[in-house]
């Protein structure tokens, strides 16, 4: 009711008079129009790294050929932008794969204190790198459930690196593991909670898309590709899971998400 309705009209000339079908293609457009979008930020993304590279090769050739400091400096740079176009390429076939198994429900139970335990180790190093600490506390294991193993680990740890990311230096990511009912029965439920910067309430609702960034700049700084909450979206959709974010300006935020129990 809010918007317009986009109608295909088709002219069939009959005998003396004429049929006029109105068809509803609103929902189609509106999907054309996303894919264009995707499209063109995946190419923007994928041009700015590769620009700087370009960039830097020319330098290499050229001014910076014989001075072995600048050399260095410039050989990083472009590892970096090279990194990141690589976690930009690996992160979109994450997406496409995703997308792809939504519709298949996982078959498989899998022990969801035992996922947290296991991505935290592996999150540790990028952790005290960082220096921030990651604790674990709430209901201890085992915590059956059914579930995708390899999925339930990337939204495990695309919400800790985002912790790690935003939470600020010197800090705290806490996991904490609770029961928590959903409509069709019990669910379990795990906070990341952070004590960050926060996210202002408007940008909420939309973080979960792709390519959303409250900051775009800080994001790349930090390595981010902005499809991390939207490939969490997706794998929670499969598991008929849900995300809840809670977040406030210069106290931090805790992202939810709640898997069902059976
Ligand atoms: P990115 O790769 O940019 O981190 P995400 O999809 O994981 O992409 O997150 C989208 C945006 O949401 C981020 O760019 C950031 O602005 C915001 N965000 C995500 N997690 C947090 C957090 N814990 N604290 C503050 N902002 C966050």
């Amino acid at each position: 009711p809010s918007q317009d309705i986009i109608y295909r009209v088709t002219v069939a000339p009959a005998e003396g008079h004429a049929i006029l079908t109105f068809e509803d293609v609103t929902e189609a457009e509106q999907m054309g129009q996303m894919r264009r979008d995707f499209v063109a930020n995946v190419s923007h993304e994928l041009r700015t790294p590769l620009t700087a590279l370009l960039g830097f090769i020319e330098t290499l050739k050229g001014a910076a050929r014989d001075d072995p400091a600048a050399r260095a400096r410039f050989l990083e740079i472009m590892e970096r932008e090279a990194g990141r176009m690589n976690r930009l390429i690996s992160d979109l076939l994450h997406l496409s794969k995703v997308e792809a198994d939504e519709r298949v429900r996982p078959t498989e139970r899998v022990d969801l204190a035992a996922l947290i335990g296991s991505s935290v180790n592996s999150l540790r190093p990028l952790a005290d790198g960082a220096g921030v600490r990651l604790e674990i506390t709430g209901e201890a294991g085992p915590l059956m459930m059914p579930g995708d193993a390899d999925q339930i680990t990337q939204v495990l740890v695309n919400l800790i690196e985002n912790g790690v990311k935003y939470g600020g230096a010197g800090g705290v990511v806490t996991l904490h593991v609770a029961r928590e009912a959903l409509p069709r029965g019990p669910g379990l439920r795990i906070d990341v909670i952070d004590r960050g910067e926060g996210i202002d309430p408007v940008h909420i609702p939309r973080l979960t898309e792709r390519f959303y960034r409250v900051d775009g700049h800080r994001s790349r700084e930090k390595g981010g590709t902005g499809l991390g909450l939207a490939i969490v979206k997706h794998i929670l959709h499969r598991h008929r899971g849900r995300i809840r974010i809670e977040s406030e300006r210069g106290k931090g935020s805790v992202f939810s998400v709640i898997f069902p129990e059976t």
